[in-house]
């Protein structure tokens, strides 16, 4: 390609991709999924590769584009940056009005109420359209730069159109509920100790010293104030759709309140529906909206007299630990879980705690029989966060942890730099299990008929010992099985021999290796022709694909240094599991050049896999149809897209069509 296109193609992905974080991150609407994200993503690195002089600093390439740092330097805030005075209860947000009303002599004033995100407050600071850097609040007059960690968050945007030559924007940010429980749930598996909240993960992550490791957990970002509003700015409302407009993340759920009944109200109203939203809040924060009557109240040595937090009572409740259960993961990790009895929590019956780790039993000097508070902290499951010591029984014993492996009783070991107790036994039939259930489960292998039940029988009986001996079993071997009848059996083996043809990143996928998700595995699949390739990469070379990093590469490399791991792979290998990858990577393919737009679904594909073969067969995909639309590919049903093609004269294949060209017929 000529340095021209070359320049065209490049803006034009760089516009896609912007586009596509803005619906993904900000609107919550996206269009394409995230594998057609990162095959454009693929794209614009590799033509940015062959024309370096065309990167320029707002590329989403350079998102992640940081080397780790050896520590971080502060910064000076242009405007310090106050904290906010917390209340607890109605009568102390009166008493703020009280002092506000007593302040604005006469005035009229209204209030604007946001959502107080539990996360970490940064500060961005763009000069010319630029983002320059990003900081920490730190103690409010500097903060930390934490500019690379910052940029990996695709909410927050490298440039903005903004006609002043300054901007500092102020904004939370947090980890989303589902992401939280993701991270915890890998931190568990490696034997780490786990965040206690999605903030202490947020502010964990933004004190990585690598880019990369930080573009792994998928932080997000509301902004919510300016240090120094534009002057043609009045209000703070008004100055809230000015961010909106200039891209960044806005929360949506913004009350103007007229006065301070109206504040409350709405404060009640959120804490009724925190658990509606997919982020955690712990209060709500109050405003004066107009500028010109903030400045005239100003501010304490620390906190602005114009403002105020409200704190939503914990969500804690009191009961009795009645047993602690002690709980295998497929990982080999012992998790101490606590059964209560049964109580009322925020609007549900809670009757089961998690207890995290040993050092965690410990530091809560836990003893059976306990009063223990247990609090609601954006997971699914409860934690156990105190006891009440003087409601214990002198009798009562403390809660220990086992040495043996509760299932297999294998002695448990604690690695080093890690927190948790582990059964060092690569047979413990609770691994073994966890890690079979996990390779014949949805997305991974898909075998139906192979749940927890099946398997827990198959283990028992000796029938096999890893999921390398699921592709021996005959038909003899499952009849004498419990409620195993013919028809079963046969479904079973046809559904394990089918598995043998799944591609070859869901392979990769299923082998369980920790931090290797679906996303994960597709990239390493694309990366990598077979499985010899992938096991002799090391750790380096995994770390520097995109979107992947250090954790994953560690975790890759020792997955594959272990031999009961390759004795398990030589079994895959033998029954004739696909061990390459399937897509042929050759340029000049039957879509050389074209660019492919998708609607409707497809018999024979998902869209994810239909773009891979477009990609793969040198096309690219176009999210809209336009008329440098080459192609349309309309499946059933398709949308207004086909429509727009049929107007604009673009041709219209079907599926029988797609696959006709992809085989080359
Ligand atoms: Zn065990």
């Amino acid at each position: 390609m000529d340095q021209s296109s070359a320049q065209k193609e490049i803006a034009r992905l760089r516009r896609e991709i912007k586009k596509h974080d803005r619906l993904y991150y900000e609107l919550a609407r996206p269009e394409i999924s995230d594998g057609e994200y990162d095959l454009l993503m693929q794209r614009l690195i590799e033509l940015e590769k062959q024309h370096p002089g065309l990167v320029l600093p707002d590329s989403p390439t350079q998102r992640v584009a940081g080397k780790p740092l050896p520590g971080f330097t502060q910064v000076k805030h242009p405007t310090p940056m106050l904290s906010l005075d917390n209340t607890y209860n109605e009568d102390d947000l009166r008493e703020f009005d009280q002092r506000v009303c007593k302040g604005l002599t006469g005035q009229s004033y209204r209030y604007v109420v946001e959502l107080k995100i539990d996360g970490v407050a940064v500060a961005l600071f763009y000069r010319q359209g630029l983002l320059e850097y990003g900081a920490t609040r730190g103690d409010g007059v500097r903060g930390d730069d934490i500019t690379a960690n910052l940029k990996t968050i695709r909410s927050i945007p490298l440039s903005i159109d903004a006609s002043e030559s300054e901007l500092e924007v102020r904004g939370e940010v947090y980890l989303s509920k589902k992401e939280f429980a993701r991270l915890n749930d890998i931190k568990q598996q490696e034997g780490q100790a786990v965040f206690a909240n999605p903030r202490n993960a947020a502010a964990g992550s933004l004190k990585q010293l690598d880019p990369r490791a930080v573009a792994q957990r998928k932080l997000s970002i509301f902004v919510y104030g300016m240090g120094r509003p534009p002057g043609n700015l009045d209000q703070h409302y008004q100055a809230m759709k000015f961010m909106k407009d200039l891209g960044f993340k806005v929360n949506p759920n913004i009350g103007l309140c007229q006065d301070i009944s109206q504040v409350i109200d709405y404060c009640n109203r959120w804490e009724q529906k925190r658990d509606d939203l997919d982020y955690e809040i712990d209060g709500m924060v109050v405003k004066l909206d107009t500028y010109a009557q903030q400045r005239q109240l100003g501010a304490t040595s620390h906190s602005p007299r114009w403002a105020i937090a409200y704190k939503f009572p914990a969500r804690q409740a009191a009961t009795i630990l009645r047993s602690v259960e002690f709980s295998l993961g497929r990982t080999g990790v012992v998790t101490p879980v606590a059964n209560l009895e049964p109580v009322q929590l925020s609007g549900s019956i809670v009757s089961r705690a998690t207890l995290h780790n040993d050092d965690e039993l410990k530091r809560k000097d836990l003893h059976y029989g306990d009063t223990v508070i247990i609090e609601k902290a954006g997971e699914i499951i409860p934690q156990v966060v105190r006891v009440v010591i003087e409601k214990r029984n002198k009798k009562a014993g403390p809660v220990v942890m086992p040495q043996n492996c509760p299932v297999c009783h294998a002695p448990l070991k604690r690695l080093e730099g890690e927190v948790a107790w582990r059964c060092g036994n690569v047979s413990c039939p609770a691994q073994v299990k966890g890690r079979i259930e996990h390779f014949a489960s949805r997305g991974a292998m898909d075998i139906d008929g192979l749940g927890p039940a099946v398997v827990e029988l198959l283990v028992t009986q000796e029938l096999i010992t890893d999921f390398g001996d699921l592709y021996d079993l005959r038909k003899a071997d499952l009849l004498p099985l419990e409620r195993m009848g013919e028809k079963s059996a046969d479904n079973l083996i046809t559904a394990i021999e089918k598995s043998k043809g799944n591609p070859f990143w869901r392979v990769v996928y299923s082998l369980g290796i920790i931090h290797v998700g679906t996303q994960a595995a597709r990239e390493l699949a694309k990366r990598f022709e077979d499985m010899d390739s992938l096991a002799s990469a090391g750790c380096q070379e995994i770390s520097k694909i995109y979107g992947l990093g250090p954790a994953v590469g560690q975790s890759v490399e020792n997955f594959f240094r272990n031999p009961h791991n390759l004795k398990v792979l030589e079994k895959l290998k033998r029954a004739g599991v696909r061990m390459k990858s399937d897509s042929s990577t050759g340029h000049g393919g039957a879509f050389s050049g074209m660019t492919v737009v998708l609607t409707g679904g497809l018999e024979s594909y998902t869209r994810e896999q239909a773009a891979e073969l477009i990609i793969s067969q040198g096309g690219n995909i176009g999210s809209a149809v336009s008329k440098k639309t080459s192609l349309v590919l309309a499946g059933s049903e398709p949308g207004s897209k086909y429509d727009k093609a049929r107007a604009l004269g673009v041709t219209v294949i079907d599926e029988r069509e797609f696959i006709r060209m992809v085989k080359g017929l």
